[in-house]
This record gives structure tokens, sequence and C-alpha cells, in this order.
């Protein structure tokens, strides 16, 4: 079909898909110039349509280059990766990059850039006009909890490593991409900080649905922002790729037990509502100890242990609806993972 944008290279669907796409990764390897070994070796994976797949892994195992391969700011030595079935390679490389959303460590704001200017880049760069960016930039600036009358026009360096981290996920979800690649975009930032930015970070991805590639080193991050975790070892090799649940449950070997370290049994129970427990009557002599449904085992086995109360009423909406007790947080843990929460989302 012939027309005017026939000479602009390459147009992809990507710029008119706002939810989630599926990556497919297919045998990548990446042989940087002059080393003998191969930084990621033959890696295959497919991530579904609206997914947060967490990358999980020592440093230099070559997490941040197979996401780079993805937007092409790294080109693979061999093997195809396609988005939303889209060949990446046949894709020109700067169209690409408007139409995934990228937030790193270090922020990369331009220093002489305002906020509203910074976050508006893209959507400039796409020729909206003046107007819808500066409606879309206020929009953001809200949803990651700025006031955009105190911060569109100050400068990065006017704002805390937290404020100017949401400034990045902001620019990144400027243009509304389907799909975002985030490389331990949190780890900067002190631990209170950081646990806000991962809890507003998924409040905001339960709306938006994005397909989400996030690399962390640090597998409590992967943990409690996964749908899927891939745990992987020297040259991006996937040690084992699956839900945070199932790999707490059963590690596929010894370098998976390691990674998740101590405590495996308290990880899992702060994945669980406490209304996958089942529950027996409501305690009348317990009026005071209550806890949600919606809390995790984890929660309520602190009540527990904290209140020494022999169980705990469980609540609905506020209503006594059972209580709960330590066997029944025990036999809970030891069902199948795949009666868990995590899964029943993907
Ligand atoms: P990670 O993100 O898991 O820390 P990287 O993907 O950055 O790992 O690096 C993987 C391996 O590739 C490391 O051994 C690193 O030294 C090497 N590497 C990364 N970038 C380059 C480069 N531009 N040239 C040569 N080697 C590189
Ligand atoms: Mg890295």
């Amino acid at each position: 079909m012939p027309n005017s944008e026939a000479n602009t290279v390459v147009r992809t669907d990507l710029a008119s898909v706002h939810g989630g796409v599926d990556i497919v990764l297919e045998n990548v390897t990446k042989l940087y110039q002059g080393q003998s070994a191969p930084a990621v070796e033959d890696f295959s994976m497919r991530i579904e349509p609206g997914e947060l797949v967490m990358f999980v892994g020592p440093s230099g195992c070559g997490k941040t280059t197979t996401m780079k391969m993805v937007n092409r700011i790294i080109e693979p030595t061999s093997g195809a990766i396609r988005i939303n079935g889209d060949d990446v390679m046949s894709l020109d490389g700067n169209e690409l990059r408007r139409h995934i959303g990228y937030v790193i460590q270090q922020i990369g704001l331009f220093p002489h850039f305002t906020i509203a200017e910074n976050i508006g880049m893209v959507p400039r760069l796409l020729g909206w006009s003046k107007s819808k960016v500066a409606a879309r930039v206020e929009e953001l600036l809200e949803t990651v909890q700025l006031d955009p009358g105190v911060f569109a026009n100050r400068y990065p360096r006017q704002l805390s490593g937290g404020q100017q981290q949401r400034v990045g996920v902001a620019r990144a979800l400027a243009a509304d991409p389907p799909v975002m690649l985030m490389d331990e975009p949190f780890g900067a930032t002190d631990p209170i900080t950081r646990e806000r930015l991962q809890a507003e970070f998924l409040r905001l991805q339960a709306d938006i649905g994005k397909t989400i590639i996030f690399v962390t080193h640090d597998f409590e991050e992967a943990i409690r922002m996964g749908d899927r975790i891939a745990v992987l070892s020297e040259r991006s090799r996937i040690e084992q790729f699956d839900t945070p649940a199932r790999i707490l449950a059963s590690p596929a070997n010894e370098y998976v037990r390691s990674f998740i370290g101590e405590g495996a049994a308290l990880k899992r129970l702060a994945l669980i509502p406490t209304s996958d427990a089942s529950l027996s009557l409501g305690d009348p002599a317990a009026p005071e100890t209550t806890i949600d449904e919606k809390s995790s085992l984890r929660e309520a086995l602190d009540v527990l242990i904290l209140t020494g109360a022999a169980r705990v009423n469980v609540t609905r909406d506020g209503t006594v609806i059972g209580s709960i007790d330590q066997a029944s947080v025990s036999a809970t843990l030891r069902l199948p993972a795949t009666a868990q929460r995590r899964d029943q989302e993907v």
C-alpha cells in the first residue's frame, strides 16, 4: 500500500497498541567484540501480554545485556526477538524505542530540562500537539503522585532521589508504550522509599497492564513484584522460570536454592492471602485481635506471635467471617503452590 509513509523505513503496529503485547526471544546470543565468551548465550523465553517478568541474578550474569537487546540499544549477535509478532531487527531502532518505555537506575533525566519537559520528550518527538503533551504530563505527574503545580517547572536537581525515580517512570509511560524495560529502577533509593516505589508501581501496573521486563539483583524485590521470575546465572542461563510461589516451594536446583536464601517459608507466607486458609469459627473470646482476609498469612502469623493469642479473627469488610490459628497457617503453606494467589493472577 504505497503512500507518503513508504520511505519512513518502518511503521510498527506497536504505535497503536497500549495494553500489553507478547515478547518472544529465540536463541538469542550476544558476543561482545574482543570477548572470548558470550555475555548472553542461546537465551529463549516467551513473555505473555501484560506480564511482569523479573530477571534476577548476580552482577555480570547478563541481565542488562539481555534486556537491552529487546529495544536494540545492544544488537544481538544471533537469534531472533519478536514483539507482538514483529521482528525487532526489521524495525527502525529509534522508532522501536519510542514505543518501549525504558527506566534505569541512573534515571537519566536531562538536567537542563524541567520535569515537564523531561516527561514530554517522547510525545513531542512523536509530534503530539503542545496542549496534548501538557495534558499528558499533568496526568502522569498525578499518576506517580507528584503535584504538577509543585513539580512541573522544577529541574531534576531540585527533587529527591525517590521523586526523580517517579519522574523516570512517568517519562517512560509518557507515550503509553505497550512494553516497559526496567533495569534496577529503584536500586539507588533507600529501603523505605524503595518499598513505596515498588508498591506504587504494582498499583499502577494493575491498571495499565504493560508487558514488563524488570531486572534486579534482589530476590526479595523479584518475589514482591513479579508475575514470573527468571533466575539467571552466568551468560544469562535460565536456571528456573516460574511464579514466585512455585520457585519458593520447589527451587529447581542448588543454584536457585542459594539465591532464595534463608526464610523461604516466611517469603511464601507473604504471598498468600489469609482468605486462602481454611478458617475455623470466629472467636468471641478474642474480639480485639482481627485481621482482614486480604492481609497475607505472614501478617496473620505476626499478629498471632505478637499478641500471643491462640487464634485471630478474620474479617471481610469489617465483619468477622471466621478465625485462624498457627496450625491452619502451616497447613495452608503445605498446599501445592498451584493453589496460590500469584498463579491465579497470571
Ligand atoms: P548484569 O546486568 O547482569 O550485571 P551485564 O549484561 O551488564 O550484566 O554484563 C554481562 C557481561 O558482559 C559481563 O561480564 C560484562 O562485563 C560484559 N559486558 C557488558 N557490557 C560490555 C561491553 N560493552 N563490552 C564488553 N563486555 C561487556
Ligand atoms: Mg545490569
